[in-house]
């Protein structure tokens, strides 16, 4: 049975796409699973790009962190405005 091992002298440290099963490229970003880039999605989170496989892209969406990135950008939003009027009443009563 030695004859069956696959071409390529064994699995090696190559991880293999938990979606279709071939040689993955890297791990997904939400779930580190590891996936090929047929299986995965590219998605912006910030500064950086990241892979989301397709399961996590159907489960929650492309996005890696809308809802608190979202969220955060309100209250970075709010707080600017409050700055801003701050800023302009404590020119005002000089
Ligand atoms: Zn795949
Ligand atoms: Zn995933």
């Amino acid at each position: 049975m030695s004859s069956l091992v696959p071409v390529g002298g064994g699995e090696g440290p190559l991880a293999r796409c938990t979606l279709c099963g071939i040689t993955a490229v890297g791990p997904c970003a939400r779930c580190k699973k590891p996936v090929c880039g047929d299986c995965c999605e590219l998605t912006e989170g910030g500064a950086t790009t990241f892979a989301v496989c397709l399961t996590c892209v159907k489960r929650g969406g492309k996005s890696l962190t809308a809802g608190w990135l979202g969220l955060l950008g309100w209250l970075a939003l709010l707080m600017a405005g409050c700055v801003a009027i701050g800023l302009v009443f404590a020119l005002l009563r000089r």
